[in-house]
């Protein structure tokens, strides 16, 4: 066994880690170290001293302990981040032709057993995050077998996403932290242009989770006639519209952010695919009000899609985010004409799939309108979620046809 501190389990909380769960709540703990740093690394043992595994523990947080190994003389050293990380990059190379994409995530947290870490690859520049603790601890070792594994030109760690206050960890401005970036990157997805700014973006500048849905959707609204009009609302760097239209140049699209840099960003990516900006709106507005409006002038698309940030963060925010989704759905259902495509998404990991599609079925109940569920969607290849800890799995995308 590795000489890790050790951190003993209460009878019978160790079988859903033996399965192969990430997590050990603090309830589950019946004796931890005294005296460790938040973070530090520890070995699980059962209530018989038996190893079970090796993780990191946080003492301050209800997920005290996140699983890094079962092997019992593994240390947590270079050669396990090699691993995780080359096993994950030969995950991206089987899913994706480098040739056509080369923008998805690499390290999806739990999802590639490296609890704690995100690595976001754009054309060849990594950006990094460190959600917890534990993986701030790891930092220096995971950042460079990323460098050893993928040889990036650059690498940006972006640890200034909210989620860290939860360890109580700082949040900070972006920094470089290898090679160099003037400004944006272009990249490439399905064969088409995109710019990034990985210090500025949101998140960490791409929303790569949404890849197979924009594909999705251009597929769908490609032999609308000309004029048919796209709605695209929470449209970020407008990626659905520019699939869309790239796939059939008849379709005018209204693209609806209250970011005016995303916006600004949606033109170039127009410009970028050679789409001429004749028929196509950006329009810097709280989408809410914009939907609501415009149902009231009595404006109908053929397609739209909705696609805000995440209504709830926890658990506790859980009834309110049900009532918004509820509420956006009975927007979408409104503003679209008869036969039209409407692609409603969640990116709350609190909320299930089943509960999201419930929303749907509640406002298109109460619409008057008859709803078809086409199709539903998760978060793609590049975001692995691991089968013993579903709750990972964050993105639910609904497509619907929505008749009179
Ligand atoms: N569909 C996009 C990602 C959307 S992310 C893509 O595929 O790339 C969510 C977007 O919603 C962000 O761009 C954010 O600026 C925007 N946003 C958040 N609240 C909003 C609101 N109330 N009205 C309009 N846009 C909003």
């Amino acid at each position: 066994m590795t000489g890790y501190p050790k951190l003993s389990i209460k009878k019978g909380r160790e079988w859903h880690i033996l399965r192969g769960h990430p997590w050990l709540f603090s309830g589950g703990i019946s004796q931890a170290p005294k005296k460790v740093e938040p973070g530090a690394i520890v070995t699980l043992l059962d209530c018989d001293g038996k190893f079970i595994a090796n993780g990191y523990y946080n003492a301050n947080c209800d997920i005290a302990v996140r699983i890094l190994s079962r092997t019992a003389n593994q240390p947590i050293d270079r050669t396990f981040m090699i691993e995780r990380i080359s096993a994950a990059w030969n995950l991206r190379k089987l899913a994706f032709n480098f040739e056509q994409t080369n923008i998805f995530r690499l390290i999806n947290a739990e999802g590639d057993f490296l609890p704690g870490f995100i690595a976001d690859y754009y054309g060849g520049v990594l950006v990094v995050q460190s959600h917890t603790a534990g993986a701030d601890t790891l930092l220096e070792l995971f950042l460079q077998a990323l460098d050893e594994v993928v040889q990036p030109r650059a690498i940006v760690l972006r640890n200034d996403a909210a989620v860290r206050q939860r360890e109580g960890l700082n949040v900070e401005a972006p920094r470089i932290i290898k090679g160099s970036l003037d400004g944006e990157i272009m990249v490439k997805e399905n064969s088409l242009n995109f710019l990034v700014d990985p210090i500025r973006g949101q998140k960490t500048g791409f929303f790569t989770d949404q890849r197979d849905k924009r594909a999705a959707l251009a597929a769908y609204t490609a032999h609308l006639p000309y004029g048919a009009s796209l709605l695209n609302c929470f449209s970020y760097t407008c990626s659905f519209s520019v699939y869309a239209v790239a796939r059939n140049l008849r379709l005018s699209t209204t693209n609806v952010d209250q970011s005016q840099p995303a916006l600004d960003q949606g033109v170039k990516n127009f410009e970028l695919n050679s789409l001429a900006l004749d028929s196509h709106e950006f329009i810097n507005a709280d989408a809410f009000t914009f939907l609501e409006k415009q149902i009231l002038l009595g404006t109908k698309y053929d397609a739209a899609v909705l696609d805000p940030p995440a209504f709830a963060k926890s658990h506790k925010d859980k009834p309110r985010a049900l009532k918004a989704y509820s509420r956006m759905a009975a927007l979408g259902i409104q503003i679209v004409k008869d036969g039209a495509i409407l692609v409603l998404c969640s990116c709350s990991g609190a909320i299930s799939l089943d509960e999201f599609v419930e929303c749907v079925r509640q406002s298109a109940g109460a619409s008057g309108r008859a709803v078809q569920l086409l199709d539903t969607f998760q978060q793609g290849a590049d975001h692995p979620v691991n089968l013993l800890a579903t709750e990972a799995s964050y993105l639910k995308v609904v497509f619907c046809r929505v008749l009179d």
